[in-house]
């Protein structure tokens, strides 16, 4: 049955691509035609064929390959932009005019199958992309008054009810409103457990519904699910350059006509120095060949976005190459406490009491104005109230003192709830709870006017792995802190369990900026937070992370690198992938430079021929650093 409706309803699935497969059908023909050619051309010289016929064969090996390079290399020439094409094309027309038609046919086609490589390695990077696209079904069921309705995905608006059955496809964002399922949410956290949901829960494009029948109402459009968000940053990703990748794009700007000038001195010193025209012209072509900076040119953006792309996978969103070259270089990683290295899921052990108010006075009151507030703390105080049944009253002028706490008004009185800082600014006298009668842990002040009404103790505890997570980072000799805006005493606390090198507490949002300015000082930093009260501090790191992206669209869009996933062991992957990355692309530009600058200077002297400099030094070197690059698509690398 509900195989049925998958496949009923999966029969708009768009035709997209076929046009690029059309002609890449058409490209491989010709590189076949190219080589047979060139095949032919070179056993009728042995045979000692006709040279006419033979140079017949070579143009049309030169040709078939040639058809896609020779028009962007004149292209490039009318517009004074010498680029590899350009290089390509003189290097083998110039070949035929001096009598070396085989060297002339050999340059096109290689060059032309190092084109076909460096295609073959961004579709790949591509097909990364494109299956995070495919997430989405084409299609999704949704229920009309006594029916149901299959209708493109593009198409369902926001409060539709969608039908999700077992094993289906959930189409868009949107909240649960009847049935209760488990959720396979790795397609975009990267996190293969499934997550159970009931009615109220949010459910994301792109997830897999496992045993349950739920029917979802639709929170957001097709082109605004997280999972949209999603490709839309990774494909803009490639946009932001690393500083490395940027300085090469710049330089092989420069290089080619400086190359260029070079082979024609090359080759007129050649020839002041008594060789003949043809072998002075061979030597400077030679040159020309070597000196194409394609290998080169390649391999760094298809190093970063392989990167990239499979760190997406991983449910790690990197927003751009810049990133990944600043994360390989990290000196200090900067923790947030609450909602980062703690889980944020507090829990009221206490409510002390002063000035005669009642433990459930203190608790509504309290309540009543965090129902307007999205941090941790506020979430946990209005679920203490919901599950004790107590009513919460109205509020209004309701605002956030950011890392200090709340103020607002019940009736006509004013209400702080915050932190001993928070007080101690208004100079509310506090009734500082002892040890004895209130226990330690997150302390939260309730006072209304100028009394302290009392103090709510609220516990916090560890994330799952964050433990592991500094301790690899310690390993790997890089300095890990935790700021909080909490106390003294329970930042303490806190430190000494998660094993952090060092703490800061009772910071406000300002103070985690500054903090971060003066690590930053002593190398590259990385702030992980979960987008509350710091989000300054994020943008202030030289690399901002932020957890649990999921659910928070500020926590995606503020951060430079997103964890979809709420697992701090994803820190110290990244650090390592980003390490692995950049290794990868210094391989590669010292290999190019070497191995162009050996053959180079062999050249020079007439010790290469056009053949070598193409197949080693051009095609040869192309594989090799893209090779080298794809290295990173693969998971867990
Ligand atoms: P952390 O740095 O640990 O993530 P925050 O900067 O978010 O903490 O908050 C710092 C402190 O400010 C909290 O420990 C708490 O005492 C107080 N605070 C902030 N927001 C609230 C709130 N909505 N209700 C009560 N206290 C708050
Ligand atoms: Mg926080």
């Amino acid at each position: 049955m509900s195989q049925e409706t998958e496949t009923a309803c999966t029969t708009c699935a768009a035709t997209a691509g076929t046009e690029t497969h059309k002609s890449r059908q058409y490209k491989y023909r010709m590189a076949v035609l190219s080589a047979s050619m060139l095949v032919l051309g070179i056993a009728l010289g042995f045979l000692s064929a006709n040279i006419i016929l033979i140079y017949c064969v070579f143009l049309a090996s030169m040709l078939s390959a040639g058809q896609f390079i020779l028009p962007r290399g004149a292209r490039g020439l009318m517009k004074l932009r010498l680029d590899m094409h350009f290089l390509m094309s003189t290097a083998s027309i110039g070949a035929f005019i001096i009598g070396a038609p085989a060297e002339g046919a050999a340059v096109m086609f290689l060059f032309f199958i190092s084109m076909l490589l460096e295609e073959r390695a961004e579709d790949q990077v591509r097909h990364e992309l494109e299956q995070l696209i495919q997430l989405e079904p084409p299609s999704a069921t949704i229920k009309m008054k006594d029916s149901e309705a299959c209708i493109p995905t593009s198409e369902v608006m926001r409060g539709d009810v969608l039908i999700v059955r077992p094993g289906g496809k959930i189409g868009l964002d949107g909240v649960v409103v009847y049935g209760e399922t488990s959720v396979n949410q790795a397609p975009i956290t990267g996190e293969s457990i499934p997550v159970t949901k009931i009615i109220g829960d949010k459910v994301y494009a792109g997830t897999i519904n496992q045993e349950g029948y739920i029917e979802v109402e639709v929170t957001s459009k097709s082109n605004e699910t997280v999972l949209s968000k999603i490709v839309e940053l990774v494909a803009d990703a490639k946009n932001k350059k690393a500083p490395t990748e940027k300085l090469i794009d710049r330089f092989s700007q420069k290089y080619t006509p400086v190359m260029v000038t070079l082979t024609i001195l090359l080759g007129l010193v050649t020839w002041i120095l008594g060789a003949s025209p043809v072998d002075a012209t061979y030597r400077a072509l030679t040159l020309l060949v070597i000196s194409c900076p394609c290998a080169f040119v390649v391999s760094i953006p298809v190093s970063i976005v392989s990167s990239i792309a499979g760190s997406a996978r991983d449910g790690v969103l990197v927003k751009g190459g810049i990133y990944i070259e600043q994360v390989s270089k990290t000196k200090t990683v900067a923790f947030d406490k609450t909602g980062t290295l703690t889980d944020g899921e507090l829990s009221v052990k206490e409510v002390c009491l002063h000035n005669n108010f009642s433990r459930e006075e203190v608790l509504i009151t309290a309540a009543t104005l965090e129902q307007m507030s999205e941090h941790p703390i506020a979430r946990a105080l209005v679920d203490v109230t919901k599950n004790e049944d107590m009513e919460l009253r109205e509020t209004f002028g309701f605002s956030a003192i950011p890392g200090l706490g709340i103020e607002g008004k019940i009736g006509d009185a004013t209400y702080l709830v915050g932190n001993r800082r928070l007080l101690m600014e208004q100079s509310i006298m506090l009734d500082e709870p002892s040890k004895h009668s209130c226990g330690v842990g997150t302390l939260v002040y309730v006072a209304q006017g100028n009394m302290h009404l009392g103090t709510i103790v609220l516990a916090d505890s560890l994330r799952a792995g964050a433990v592991e997570a500094v301790r690899e980072l310690k390993s790997m000799g890089i300095r890990t802190i935790m700021l909080t805006g909490d106390s003294e005493t329970v930042a303490k606390d806190i430190a000494q369990e998660v094993g952090v090198d060092e703490y800061m507490a009772e910071l406000l949002p300002e103070e985690k900026v500054a903090a971060i300015e003066e690590i930053s000082t002593n190398g590259s930093s990385i702030m992980v937070g979960d987008g509350i009260n710091d989000a300054p501090a994020l943008a202030t790191a030289d690399v901002g992370i932020a957890m649990g992206a999921v659910s928070s669209d500020a926590a995606l869009e503020t951060s430079d690198i997103a964890l979809m996933q709420q697992d701090l062991r994803n820190v110290p992957g990244i650090i390592k992938k980003a390490k692995k990355t950049m290794r990868i692309v210094r391989q590669n530009i010292t290999l190019s430079i070497s191995v162009k600058l050996f053959i180079g200077i062999f050249a020079a002297f007439g010790l290469v021929s056009l053949w070598m400099a193409i197949g080693i030094g051009d095609m040869g070197l192309t594989f090799a650093v893209i090779a080298n690059a794809l290295r990173l698509v693969r998971k867990n690398t």
